[in-house]
Formats: C-alpha cells, structure tokens, sequence
C-alpha cells in the first residue's frame, strides 16, 4: 500500500506575519538585467535569497534565463545543490579552512583571494583526486574581498592549474559605488578589472568568465558588463527599473479605543494625540521590523496610511488605526510594491537610516514565506 498522497501546494493559509514572493517580478529582473548589460546574468540567492527564499528565487531566476547562481557562504550553495539546483554554482566568503572537499564534490565554484586559500583548495583537490573550479578574486578598488596581492595569486594558480589541481574558471571583481555612476572609482575599478584580467591571461591561464558588476553596475555602467553580471538585490526588484518583488503583512490580533494622551509601549515613547483606536501588529524587531524608525513610519490599514506609535517590541508593533477602528483579523500592509499606496521597503529604509536591503535581508524565520500565493 503506499502512503497517503500529500498536498504538493495547498493554498496559502498564514494566519501570521507572512512575506508574500511574487516570483513573476523575479523573472522579469533577470530578464530585464540581461537585456539592460547584454551579458549572462548570475543569481545571487545569499542571506535566503535577499528574504525571498534563496531555492525560491534561485530557480525563479533559472526559469528568466539567469545561467549561474551565486552565494556568499560555501553552506548556502551546499544547501542549494542539496536542493537539487544543478546550475554553475559559485560562492566567495570561504574561511582558509572551508570544506573545500565538498565543494569539490558538489561541483561548487570557489572564490579565491589569497594564496593560503589558493593553496588549501589545491591540497583538498590532490587528495580527492578532482579538480577545483575557482574564480581568482581581485581587488578593483574596495579593499575588502579581493586579494590583497593579486600577483602571488595569480602565480599560485597558474602552478596550480599545471599541477591539475584546479582549473581557473573565472575571475571577478566588485565595485565599491556603483550606485554613483559617475563616480571616478567606476572607470578606476573596469581599468583595474582589464588589467587584471591581462595578468592572468599572460601567466597562461584562460578564464571562461570575466565578472564584475552587481545589480547597481549591471544597471548602470555598461563597460562593467563583461561575460557575467551578479543581480543579487535587483531579484527582489531594488535598483533601478525593477519590480519590487517582496510584501510583508500582518494581521491585527488585537484592537483597543483609547482616549487622546494614552502612553503607549516600552518607556511611554509616545502618547496619542486624539482620541482614536490601536491596533497590534504580531511582527517585532526579532523578525525585522527595524527598531529605530521615523515618527513617520507607519504601515496601510484598509487603505489607509496608520503610523507606528510607541517603540516597536521585539515582537510586536502598535499601529493607530485612527478613530474609524480596524477589525480584528485585518491584514495591515507593511511594505509592498507601492501600488496600492502601502510603504514600500526603500520607506522602511528612509524611516530606519539604512538601506533596502538590510530591510528585505532582516526579514526573520517566523515570518511565513509565501510564493505566488502559495505557501
Ligand atoms: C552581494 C554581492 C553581489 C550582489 O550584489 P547586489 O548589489 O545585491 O546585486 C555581487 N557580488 C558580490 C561579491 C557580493 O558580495
């Protein structure tokens, strides 16, 4: 007999905090970065796929056209291939003593940037009898990832490659503002990126792809476009021209009326200035919701614009619903597109001093994630 057939996609049935992925608005990014740069795009899926779900919009992205996945970590493309995601796979934070083994079982690119780690995957390689497949990361004016000497790097790999311990794939750079086009550190970074490019085809190596733009640059610089581009926050629609990709909701689990002067919340931070009726949201910092925000902050309630009064908890958050209420179970828009007038992420953003995408990346576990109304 076999067992009890399960529902592979029973309709969404979140009663809490959900973030709703609208995996259309994915598609259409890959697609639009790849028209805009003209190159092969990358998915970069790290932190969960900017809040999205990283096997989510990593195959959303595959399904647009994107050719390559890209992470941050060695265990987030692990996970990946675990997955069953079959695509080129590459990831560039590796401590020196990373389980490069399983990289090289998995077939999972590696990012290398220093010599120790040049030489660490080259030992894992001799002793598994297989071949690395690395990128050699160099510096393009960020001081941060790249080698710190790209011509000892260089010369390792090219040994390396000799040996067959590892074949050169790639090589990549980053670019510090590629959000200020024509800032002069742009030009600088593509001139730093060709010349490394020729260093390392003249120590005899051959590198299939040359990648150094991420969302910003892919969008905005086309001499940054070379084989590859890496569209990591532009999936979920930050950048420009894009298509927000993320809602957050939440439903009210608790309404209140109250006179005018109520303190509300930790430390009586705020009192309401008419009276009016609050509802609570059951989402707090512990799941993203930032902390510190503008008195200005609020989320859409029936349409309606309803501010954050007092300090948001840890997890939960009260909202004046103004003196015509809410009903109980309402569910409040806490960003989205903007198209129906709801705060967006880059609002969140502008209310906390941060950015887009430490907004969508905050996002926590017990937010429900829901795909195209699935869950
Ligand atoms: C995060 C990251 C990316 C993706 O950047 P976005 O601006 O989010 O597209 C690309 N390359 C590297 C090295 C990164 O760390």
């Amino acid at each position: 007999m076999s067992a009890l057939p399960r529902a592979a996609a029973a309709p969404a049935t979140v009663a809490g905090p959900a973030l709703h992925v609208d995996s259309t608005a994915i598609a259409a990014n890959v697609r639009r970065a790849a028209a805009v740069s003209g190159a092969a795009v990358m998915a970069v899926v790290k932190a969960d796929g900017f809040g999205a779900g990283a096997e989510a919009a990593a195959r959303a992205a595959l399904a647009a056209g994107a050719t390559w996945i890209g992470t941050a970590t060695l265990d987030e493309a692990v996970a990946l291939r675990r997955a069953g995601i079959a695509a080129p796979l590459l990831c560039w934070l590796l401590p020196v003593d990373a389980a490069w083994e399983a990289a090289l079982r998995l077939r999972i690119d590696v990012a290398i940037a220093s010599v120790a780690h040049l030489q660490a995957v080259a030992e894992a390689a001799g002793r598994c009898g297989a071949r690395a497949r690395v990128h050699l990361h160099v510096d393009t004016g960020m001081a941060r990832d790249g080698a710190p000497d790209r011509s000892a790097l260089i010369t390792a790999a090219a040994d390396a490659e000799r040996l067959g311990l590892v074949e050169v794939v790639g090589v990549m750079g980053h670019l510090a503002r590629a959000d200020e086009p024509a800032d002069a550190s742009n030009a600088a970074g593509v001139v730093a990126f060709r010349s490394a490019v020729a260093a390392v085809e003249a120590a005899g190596l051959r590198p299939a792809v040359r990648h150094l733009a991420a969302t910003e640059a892919a969008l905005r610089l086309p001499d940054a476009a070379f084989d590859l581009v890496r569209i990591g926050a532009g999936l979920v629609g930050i950048g420009p021209g894009l298509r927000p990709a993320l809602t957050l909701t939440a439903p009210v689990v608790l309404t209140r009326v109250v006179p005018a002067g109520t303190p509300v919340g930790y430390g009586h931070t705020a009192r309401t200035e008419r009276d009016t009726v609050l509802a609570l949201l059951p989402l707090g910092y512990a799941d993203g919701l930032p902390r510190r925000i503008e008195p200005e902050a609020g989320v859409q309630l029936d349409g309606r614009r309803c501010r954050v009064l007092g300090r948001v908890s840890m997890d939960q958050t009260v909202v004046d619903a103004g003196p015509e209420g809410v009903r109980l179970g309402t569910t409040a828009v806490v960003f989205g597109t903007g198209a129906g007038g709801e705060p967006t992420a880059a609002d969140w953003a502008r209310w906390a001093g941060t950015i887009e995408h430490d907004v969508v990346t905050g996002i926590g576990a017990r937010v429900a994630r829901v795909l195209d109304g699935v869950r």
